[in-house]
């Protein structure tokens, strides 16, 4: 999508600070860390968030979670992490192309409502 801020991070248009890459995702440093570490893991192929996972697309999902666990060993994360997705307004979605936030580096308490 040519407006969507992270097609362009994929694309190279907007840099960031990578910390992995295949051909399927890419994983980088969050603009605005809520945590020492916090990344975003997001497919290449631009799927607007969970609501729009389907049958034909979750691979992609599925490979994010196996390769999130060798991304935080790599950043030195051991105490454990948090992996978040806001879909939608209501759980504060701002860009619109499905990303997992992974926390780390802290202890963190328990506050769904943010
Ligand atoms: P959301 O609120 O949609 O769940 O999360 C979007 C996240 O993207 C926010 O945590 C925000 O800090 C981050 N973000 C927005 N624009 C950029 C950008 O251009 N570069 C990076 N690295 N992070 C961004
Ligand atoms: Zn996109």
């Amino acid at each position: 999508m040519s407006d969507c801020i992270f097609c362009k991070i994929i694309g190279g248009e907007i840099p960031s600070t990578k910390v992995y890459e295949d051909d399927k995702c890419l994983a980088f440093r969050d603009l605005d860390p809520k945590a020492p570490t916090h990344i975003l893991v997001i497919p290449k192929e631009h799927i607007q968030s969970v609501d729009a996972v389907t049958l034909e697309n979750s691979g992609v999902v599925a490979h994010i979670f196996t390769v999130i666990p060798g991304i935080m060993r790599e950043l030195g994360i051991t105490g454990g992490y948090r992996v978040i997705t806001n879909i939608g307004a209501d759980a504060g979605q701002t860009v619109p192309h499905l990303h997992f936030h992974v926390l780390g580096g802290k202890e963190m308490g328990w506050s769904p409502a943010g």
